[in-house]
């Protein structure tokens, strides 16, 4: 996806996907049937014209008056359209891990380094194994040094290969199913 793209619109506090702000747009100005068919952009414009509101320039209106157009680059991979609740950012939920219920941040940086080879399809290495099979880093301050030095590496190849991930007590990684 290109991150000039425009993917979402905020509208009178919320965000929404292209199918959905026109439906928004439509409980305040009449719009044609056919509207619905047409190009998104084509329908904003008009609905501008028709209401002095210069698109050009969005500093000159509110987001409460008229929407605004989101660039995939500011999404959020979690951002959800108000209307339909649907992902606007084409990121899909691909792993979830409880945190700090389930497991202390160790074993969340050894099950996350696992994950991410699971989802990158990469074989580790015996070193990398044994340091994520290893259960007494809190005893072993070089040991936890690495494995969270190895979370950092593994978040770098993540984000190369196109997915993100989001720490928040556990974690969620997000990617485009294939
Ligand atoms: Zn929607």
């Amino acid at each position: 996806m290109n991150s000039a793209e425009i993917i979402a619109y905020t509208y009178r506090a919320d965000i929404y996907c292209p199918k959905c702000i026109i439906k928004e747009l439509a409980k305040r100005n009449p719009i044609s049937p056919a509207g619905f068919d047409m190009p998104v952009e084509d329908v904003l414009n008009q609905v501008a014209g028709a209401n002095g509101i210069d698109r050009g320039d969005e500093a000159t209106y509110d987001s409460d008056d008229f929407p605004k157009v989101v660039f995939a680059v500011y999404l959020e991979p979690s951002e959800v359209c108000g209307n339909c609740g649907n992902n606007l950012s084409g990121y899909d939920m691909l792993v979830i891990r409880e945190g700090a219920s389930q497991r202390t941040a160790d074993e969340g940086a050894a099950v996350f380094i696992s994950d991410s080879a699971d989802l990158l399809k990469v074989e580790l290495d015996d070193a990398t194994k044994n340091l994520i099979d290893f259960t007494g880093w809190l005893d072993n301050p070089d040991a936890e040094e690495a494995l969270f030095d190895l979370v950092t590496e593994w978040e770098g190849r993540l984000a190369d290969a196109g997915f993100v991930a989001v720490w928040d007590d556990g974690y969620i990684i997000y990617g485009r199913k294939p």
